[in-house]
């Protein structure tokens, strides 16, 4: 195990060592083209090939109808918290609903406020024990009469998921999925809008996916600067202006892994269920060392947050952990603690490596 392949980061997350390898050889050379991947021009015709068969290959794994269009736009998922309310809510005369479920989705609503109403139709925090727990179906009353319905399917900080998909057909759905996507199969059809940044399960940071349904841009308000209106990024194909060109090559890298080798959305969501057992699985072995943060029916598979009984246990297994090989496992710096990620780059292999650790500290560790 090189230190990559131990590392448990939040994000930017562990890409696969095959896509760090055809990065390193990119820098030097895209094979074919004999050119760095940072000295290319975004205008070529080889970087149009590039943005469409990354296109083509996201489509091929969400089996996306040619309803939906994808968009590779920058700024991060961030920008999209302003972005999605610009289009969906401003002059709608009506309220968008967001379920506020964590660190992450809470930043997503003073945003949507400058466009118009918004509802918090369920604060997590006021559940008092800090978001631990996601509400369930009937826990939500959720409008008809909504401009859209936003959440975030992965609490990135708390290691909550949602395991079922909440909101009401009929009413837009809008999700941030940037700690989850292509992490496990969804249908797209429920939605009308995805999105989710590059540097967890994709890639490094600098591109953020967006899956759209074109009949949302049949009516967009007045009055958004044009970087700012997902209709030219379509009608630009996604080079509206100089795209993060290396970072859209890992993406395509990380797609054809994707396809290729794990062999889709299936069957990397039965190695994710694998990773994400074996250490909660540890966590539940040790109730005297390891107390989980999520409520078990919400625990992520993609982010296993956990606390040991006191500070200084917490910084006695960092180091520990730290000298062992493992890196990325302090918690978010709002909620301390231990986070272990384990995005889709993160090898089984490697969880397996960190459950014994994790046995071994919780046996030997006192
Ligand atoms: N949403 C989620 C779920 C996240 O995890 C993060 C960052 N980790 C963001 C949004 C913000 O993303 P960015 O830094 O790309 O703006």
């Amino acid at each position: 195990f090189d230190r990559n392949a131990l590392n448990f980061s939040g994000g930017p997350g562990a890409l696969p060592a095959v896509v760090l390898a055809e990065t390193r050889q990119a820098i030097q050379a895209v094979p074919g083209v004999g050119l760095s991947i940072l000295g290319i021009s975004h205008r070529s015709d080889w970087f149009a090939e590039l943005i469409t068969q990354t296109e083509r290959d996201l489509r091929a794994l969400l089996k996306l109808p040619d309803s939906y269009a994808v968009l590779l736009l920058q700024g991060g998922a961030t920008l999209q918290f302003s972005m999605i309310p610009m289009l969906l809510l401003r002059g709608s005369g009506c309220t968008a609903e967001y379920l506020r479920t964590g660190y992450w989705s809470a930043k997503s609503i003073p945003p949507a406020r400058l466009e118009g109403e918004v509802r918090v139709l369920w604060d997590g925090e006021r559940q008092g024990d800090g978001f631990r727990r996601l509400p369930t179906a009937d826990e939500l009353e959720c409008s008809s009469a909504a401009a859209y319905l936003h959440y975030v399917s992965n609490e990135t900080v708390e290691g909550v998921q949602f395991q079922t998909i909440p909101g009401r057909d009929g009413v837009k759905r809008v999700c941030d999925m940037s700690s989850d996507f292509l992490s496990r199969p969804f249908d797209p059809e429920r939605f009308d809008l995805v999105y989710a940044h590059a540097q967890k399960n994709l890639g490094p940071a600098g591109v953020t996916l967006v899956v759209i349904r074109r009949a949302l841009l049949d009516q967009v308000p007045a009055g958004i600067p044009e970087i700012l209106d997902y209709r030219a990024h379509l009608q630009a194909r996604s080079i509206y202006n100089t795209p993060p060109v290396m970072a859209i090559y890992v993406v395509s890298r990380v797609l054809r892994w994707l396809r290729e080798e794990i062999g889709g959305l299936e069957p990397m969501d039965a190695l994710n269920r694998r990773k994400a057992d074996g250490l909660y699985g540890v966590i539940d072995r040790h109730p005297d060392v390891y107390a989980g943060w999520a409520n078990p029916a919400d625990r992520s598979r993609m982010n296993v947050v956990f606390r040991l009984p006191t500070p200084e246990r917490e910084a006695d297994f960092l180091r520990r952990a730290e000298s062992a090989g493992f890196s990325g496992l302090k918690g978010h710096r709002s909620l301390g603690g231990i986070r272990a990620s384990i995005y889709n780059g993160m090898t089984l292999a490697a969880v397996e490596r960190l459950v014994e650790f994790m046995d071994d500290f919780a046996h030997n560790g006192h």
